[in-house]
């Protein structure tokens, strides 16, 4: 005996519509591996040991193709094999990955990696609450906990969170229990929001019930609606010492969750993308933000959705002597024309759909070429072109436009816009500091918020809002 501790890190970190054409390939992915991984974190406890295996990211998306989730996965077991005995795992994930060919990727995941780790490593995840849980993947994972805010301003708290409760846990030698519950709800992330009700409160709790004696960490996860697979529900886990304590608080978070079920509405007001442009227009505060939430890649749009750009460019002049920044689509071939001209050339050329094209086709464009970028890490090369009073950006691989920054990389001030329309949900806090005005445009794509257009056939049922409830659900209480 004696030495401190030792803690492997590990995991695979995107959120995937299956309803997107996209899938996430290896260029999707930022990869860490071995000491690389640590780098990653600037709260780990020097008395213990932390061992880099590996720490795949992508920005949200398509599903994963499977040989990129099968060498990854294998990457992952192969060096926890070689890692030698370990206390912990640290299982860095997001919780809401698609897998071709797959149900559960986070179960199967943690599965395979328990087969190599053995019973007695004692298992800590960090998760977004959009994540899904699965009872086999909460009989793996000793200590999951997920985020109590969204936006989700609390990422970096949570997984210092995460480690401080492994650390202490192997410190006492205390195997936790968790109380896990499915609640059968599936909303969209716009609905849940905690910067309003009920989220706010029902989120709002979560410290207080963790401050109980016996209680580790009280969390809920919304889920992720932009799936079908049975482990699309809501979750409540209570973790802790004491079994009678967390299966009652599970139970009453639970029935909290169920009970306000109906009161879960939009964060921001919903219309249609005509209504978003109609008060967009009319209204007398700049700058107007119309969130284009059916393709948002922060969510697992696709990012070359047309619908919504085709429609501003079908009735162009209505934005006369307007400043409209149109945030964005994705297509190589276009970019690469646009980089044969120079800034000020008028240009004509044909976007998008190359990946998506189910609700809309690909939109020709012409206009002045405005401005040519190079060098984001995520959308590669970057043009401009202005038509009449838009700025369509056209990038060369898929990036989301969620923050003011983004806009300013490339030249362009949104404080300064009339009208900004971007491929987001709720808007994220630096776009959401200078709104003055927004709409939250209910428009077609792969993570569209009007769930019930994409057809769920594989989640249980009933399942609200799809179903009626002729009586109240069990909200059984399972103890792991
Ligand atoms: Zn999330």
């Amino acid at each position: 005996m004696g030495g401190p501790v030792r803690i492997a890190i590990a995991g695979m970190h995107i959120e995937s519509s299956a309803y997107a054409a996209h899938r996430a390939s290896f260029r999707d992915f930022s990869v860490l591996s071995g000491p690389q991984v640590l780098a990653r974190y600037d709260f780990l406890d020097p008395a213990a040991e932390w061992i880099g295996i590996l720490h795949a990211r992508s920005i949200p998306g398509g599903k994963v193709l499977r040989e990129v989730y099968d060498e990854f996965k294998q990457r992952i077991l192969d060096g926890l094999r070689d890692a030698g005995p370990i206390d912990g795992l640290y299982f860095d994930i997001h919780g809401a990955m698609s897998v071709d060919g797959m149900d559960d990727a986070e179960g199967d995941l943690i599965t395979a990696i328990r087969a190599v780790i053995g019973p007695d490593v004692l298992v800590s995840a960090p998760m977004d609450l959009h994540g899904n849980v699965s009872e086999r993947f909460a009989r793996a994972v000793e200590l999951p906990t997920c985020y109590r805010l969204a936006p989700h301003e609390d990422a970096g708290e949570t997984r210092e969170r995460a480690a401080r409760h492994l650390v202490e846990h192997l410190a006492t030698g205390k195997r936790p229990h968790r109380a896990w519950v499915r609640v059968p709800i599936l909303l969209p992330g716009e609905k849940t929001s905690t910067r309003v009700e009920p989220a706010k409160s029902l989120y709002g709790s979560l410290a207080a019930i963790e401050a109980r004696e016996g209680v580790t960490d009280a969390s809920i996860w919304i889920g992720y609606a932009w799936a079908d697979e049975p482990r699309c529900h809501a979750t409540v886990i209570v973790t802790g010492d004491s079994s009678s304590v967390i299966a009652a608080a599970a139970s009453e978070l639970a029935s909290r969750l169920w009970e306000a079920r109906d009161d879960f509405g939009f964060v921001g007001p919903p219309g249609s993308l005509e209504d978003a442009v109609s008060r967009a227009l009319a209204s007398p505060t700049r700058p107007y933000l119309i969130s284009d939430s059916g393709d948002n890649p922060g969510a697992g749009g696709s990012g070359d959705v047309t619908w919504t750009l085709s429609h501003l460019l079908s009735d162009i002049s209505r934005f006369d002597g307007c400043l409209v920044y149109v945030a964005s689509i994705f297509d190589t071939a276009a970019v690469e024309i646009l980089f044969g001209h120079r800034v000020g050339d008028q240009v004509s050329v044909t976007a998008g759909a190359r990946v998506d094209s189910r609700v809309s086709g690909p939109v020709p464009i012409s206009g002045t070429l405005h401005g040519l970028h190079t060098g984001d890490p995520d959308a590669g090369r970057i043009a401009v072109v202005r038509c009449g009073g838009l700025h369509v950006i056209v990038t060369e691989f898929r990036k989301a436009y969620h923050h003011v920054d983004d806009f300013t990389a490339i030249g362009l001030d949104p404080a300064a816009a009339d009208i900004i329309v971007t491929k987001i949900g709720y808007l994220e806090p630096t776009l959401y500091d200078i709104a003055n005005g927004w709409t939250l445009a209910l428009t077609p794509g792969p993570v569209d918020q009007d769930l019930a257009r994409l057809g769920h056939h594989r989640i249980e049922r009933p399942m609200f809002p799809f179903d009626a409830f002729p009586a109240e659900p069990a909200l059984t209480v399972t103890m792991l």
